[in-house]
């Protein structure tokens, strides 16, 4: 079997509403679907989410392609280590991770299909089938805060997540406003996008420890391990690391520096399904629990992510989904149920979804018409830096 051509194709999935984080807003996602070709027929699906850019991303997917055409797509692993080593991406890791996770996924699709199997069984079993995903709150006004988390409960959804680290005092109240509203039926995860200083991160969190938060994200900026593990002994509450650990060496620091708690990471953070699934392991040799991270992706790689979720066993919380921001996506079936917070794996053969050609060219059209979606709107009122507050 051999791998004929590789095709991308740029989306645009609006959210239902803007999403607007410690830097700046989000009015949907721009993704790039990837379908690798075989000369026996079967095609591999894959995604790519678009940081930094849909352009950059669709550059570095077809510039991959000598080193995919006339090769069998179940040599998975050594198809990545080329691409790491011969095609120089080890030098330029993150966009190379998000590059090679859109590839690889359509790799273990195709492996999937000619094998017969669910992804969750090529990658280990599984452990759980329904995956519990997280309800994730926008900012608004409280008493609007406090409708949907009660709403969200009321639908049996068990982590409410949401930003904070812009106004200091607003966050407090926030944290103060949901938790009365839940009282003891869900838990509270907050993200903090790096918002603050170490001393502001500590002082922020002692002020909300009553509250019982499971964990705080990304407190302070990523480049500063010592001050992610200084927040972490510093404090309580449980501390969370995303985009500080982008790479599988990122994730080896910060357990080796005890500066986490849990790890939420993905596909494209990883560089691969395959790279995931051995962070997990790495995570799980700490003691340490992994959370799947979403960016907004379709069904394609949201399905893709979580077969590593369902086969791993530290997948233990709640998993990031945009799926309730969502009006629609690109598979046969449209969005899938989401049923007490959970989400059911699909049991059919590779990352068990099918595309629905009219759902792609609708959103291939909205990407055509509006070009790409900013990674993230500037706010007039949120300084244009990426220094944190104190
Ligand atoms: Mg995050």
């Amino acid at each position: 079997m051999k791998i004929s051509d590789i095709k991308t194709t740029c989306l645009n999935l609006p959210h239902r509403e803007p999403e607007f984080v410690s830097t700046g807003y989000r009015l949907g996602t721009t993704e790039i679907l990837i379908e690798v070709e075989t000369d026996e027929g079967v095609t591999g699906l894959g995604e790519c989410i678009c940081r930094p850019n849909a352009q950059v991303i669709e550059a570095a997917i077809l510039s991959a392609k000598p080193f995919l055409l006339g090769r069998d797509p179940r040599n998975i692993e050594r198809i990545l280590n080329d691409l790491r080593s011969l095609g120089n991406w080890s030098f330029f890791e993150r966009v190379g991770n998000v590059m090679m996770g859109g590839i690889e996924t359509a790799l273990w699709d195709i492996l999937g299909k000619v094998s017969g199997q669910p992804l969750y069984f090529l990658l280990g079993g599984c452990l759980r089938e329904r995956i519990p995903i997280f309800y994730y709150l926008l900012r608004f006004p409280l008493d609007e805060m406090v409708r949907r988390a009660r709403q969200a409960v009321a639908q049996g959804f068990q982590t409410i997540f949401f930003k904070v680290g812009g106004d200091m005092n607003g966050d407090i109240a926030a944290i103060e406003a949901v938790r009365d509203a839940v009282g003891t039926k869900a838990n509270i995860r907050v993200d903090a996008n790096e918002a603050w200083t170490p001393g502001t991160a500590i002082r922020f969190i002692k002020q909300v420890e009553k509250f019982d938060l499971e964990w705080v994200e990304e407190p302070v900026i990523i480049n500063d391990l010592n001050a992610l593990a200084h927040v972490r002994r510093s404090v309580n509450t449980p501390i969370a690391a995303n985009q500080s650990s982008w790479t599988l060496y990122d994730a080896k620091r910060i357990l080796q520096a005890n500066a986490a708690d849990v790890l939420v990471i993905d596909q494209w953070q990883m560089g691969g399904l395959l790279s995931y699934k051995k962070t997990a392991a790495l995570a799980e040799a700490y003691g340490v629990g992994v959370n799947h991270h979403s960016w907004g992706e379709t069904c394609v790689g949201h399905f893709a992510g979580f077969h590593v979720a369902a086969s791993s066993p530290n997948f233990l919380y709640a998993n990031q989904s945009y799926l309730t921001m969502r009006e629609d996506d690109i598979i046969q079936g449209g969005l899938p149920k989401v049923e007490q917070g959970c989400v059911e794996i699909p049991h059919v053969p590779g990352i068990g979804v099918e595309l629905d050609r009219e759902a792609v060219e609708k959103a291939a059209e909205r990407y055509r018409r509006d070009g790409p979606y900013a990674a993230r709107e500037g706010r007039e009122d949120l300084p244009v830096t990426l220094i944190p507050q104190m």
